[in-house]
């Protein structure tokens, strides 16, 4: 389909009277080349007196700008949608959804447009607001996000990428006085998200329920074509498509398990084809390890709890697996017994991959985090009697799971009496002496060098986690225009392995005022 830019889009558009910001980099139609079956386009709803929150220094250079790009001219009247540039054919995907365990139908980008796709030298980027207003996915909901929220979903998607996880990108907050209704009255905010690409599974499940063969073939293929282009040459291509996205998908999850992060809202439209972290809403870090920790206070059952995660991943590749079934199973085929448990049989082989893959990383990351070596012969069984127990133990204890880890890093693989950094975590020091006596004779066994391990373990266990209350803090700032906190914590987020004896206060355990806050799918 030949790229069309509405007529407005061919020269900035401007409700501000700001100048044009210039752009280091090109744009292509790229997922607008689908044709309109997969988008509407539109234009951002624009909000009075815009003014800038942050720009987030590592994702404004993956686009080639350096930090002061906010004081550009044009800059936040760009990102915050009050000006069209000439670069951009925005849009506003469709997609459907299983929110909860439950079909939930078309939803579509309710409140995101993007505006193009910047082709960089680091690569494709989708650039997209978040918040700029209503669109025809928006069904009942304003199009609007709250600056609360927009502070959150910026400062956890850099700090998960600084952390070495998969994520959608976060370049800035543009906020607005104007009100929008949440429980109580909050201001607006337009937070710029960047990703190679934002479809979801709920993408193909969308066109899968309007038996739209051949949208979800077009669609298949753009993702494969553009992201994934080895599976071209595989004997078939789709199936390698979901095998490819169950592979993506186990190794987010156990990187999540693995630093503690609880998504929260895992429906199947919040699941990158990427397998990256997309849509972060009532996310949380573990403080004080509970296995069933539920960060989302909407979540009363539990569903998205910490320890489902990895069953919930695995139950949302079904839902794309059956939306995918039609690729290689033709309507006329479909009535037939024999051919549908054959291509039934092709999905299932093709998503249950994920099961060994999510253990093979769940136990890297882990010995990774204990500094130990792959077990002789490579039997990762071998390693979870330890790791059985250290998670009792951590449970039962309620012990903070960051600083656990941080502070096992010291640890002597010889001498228990320079335990106390550590063991100090344990109210019942007995249970963790028992442990690490375990623990220890593993370092020794396999002659673990003290000082080599420590480093080792530093550049995986970080120090520096998006606790709630420290969002919390740098919200209450913003909501006194004071966005220093959001930016220092920005900063300090961004180098989450490194000590940074300034920012220690970032590092503590978290207050009790912070067990009075709440999460919610509210945002
Ligand atoms: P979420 O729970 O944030 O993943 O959103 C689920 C669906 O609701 C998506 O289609 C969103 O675009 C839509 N949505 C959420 N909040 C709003 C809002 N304030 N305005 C319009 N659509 C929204
Ligand atoms: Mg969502």
């Amino acid at each position: 389909m030949p790229h069309t830019p509405l007529p407005n889009a061919l020269h900035d558009s401007d409700t501000s009277g700001a100048a044009a910001l210039a752009v280091p980099f090109t744009t292509t139609p790229g997922f607008s080349t689908l044709g309109e079956k997969f988008f509407t386009r539109l234009q951002p709803t624009p909000l009075p007196s815009p003014y800038l929150v942050g720009v987030a220094p590592a994702a404004a250079a993956l686009l080639g700008w350096d930090a002061g790009v906010g004081a550009e001219p044009g800059f936040v009247e760009t990102f915050v949608g009050n000006q069209v540039p000439h670069w951009a054919d925005p849009i506003a995907t469709v997609y459907s959804g299983h929110q909860f365990g439950i079909w939930a139908g078309q939803l579509g980008d309710g409140r995101a447009i993007r505006l193009a796709q910047a082709d960089t030298a680091t690569g494709p980027w989708e650039i997209q607001l978040k918040g700029a207003g209503l669109t025809p996915y928006s069904r009942m909901a304003d199009g609007r996000a709250v600056l609360r929220s927009s502070i959150r979903e910026y400062l956890c998607s850099e700090a998960m990428a600084a952390l070495g996880v998969p994520t959608t990108r976060a370049l800035s907050i543009v906020g607005s006085d104007a009100p929008v209704r949440r429980e109580t009255i909050e201001t607006s905010a337009v937070v710029t998200r960047l990703a190679p690409t934002f479809v979801r599974f709920g993408h193909f499940e969308h066109f899968a329920a309007h038996d739209d063969v051949a949208s979800l073939r077009q669609l298949a293929d753009f993702v494969i074509d553009n992201f994934m282009p080895a599976l071209r040459d595989e004997a078939q291509p789709y199936q390698a498509l979901l095998r490819e996205v169950s592979l993506r998908t186990a190794d987010l999850v156990a990187h999540w398990q693995a630093i503690g992060f609880c998504h929260g809202v895992m429906n199947t439209d919040n699941m990158s084809i990427l397998g990256l972290t997309i849509d972060y809403g009532p996310f949380g870090f573990l403080d004080a390890f509970d296995a069933n920790h539920i960060c989302n206070h909407s979540d009363t059952q539990g569903r998205y709890a910490y320890s489902q995660q990895p069953q919930v991943a695995f139950w949302n590749l079904h839902c794309l697996a059956q939306a995918l079934l039609p690729l290689w199973l033709p309507a006329e085929d479909a009535g037939k017994e024999g051919a549908r448990d054959a291509a039934i049989e092709a999905a299932r082989a093709a998503i249950d991959p994920f099961r060994d893959r999510y253990a093979a990383a769940f136990f890297r990351h882990y010995r990774a985090k204990l500094g130990l070596r792959p077990p002789a012969g490579g039997d990762d069984k071998v390693d979870e009697p330890l790791l059985t127990s250290l998670f009792q133990l951590l449970h039962g204890q309620r012990v903070d799971y960051t600083l656990f880890w941080r502070k096992l890093c010291g640890i002597s693989s010889q001498d228990a009496s320079r335990d106390a950094p550590v063991r100090d975590l344990f109210l019942d020091r007995a249970t963790f002496d028992a442990w690490a006596t375990d623990y220890r004779a593993r370092l020794r066994a396999e002659q673990s060098d003290d000082a080599a391990r420590e480093l080792e373990m530093l550049a995986v266990n970080p120090k520096y986690v998006l606790r709630n209350h420290l969002a919390e803090t740098a919200i209450r700032h913003a909501r006194e225009k004071d966005f220093s906190e959001t930016g220092r914590l920005l900063a300090v987020l961004s180098r989450p392995f490194d000590e940074q004896p300034e920012a220690e206060h970032y590092a503590a355990l978290p207050p009790d005022w912070a067990a009075g806050l709440e999460v919610s799918c509210s945002s």
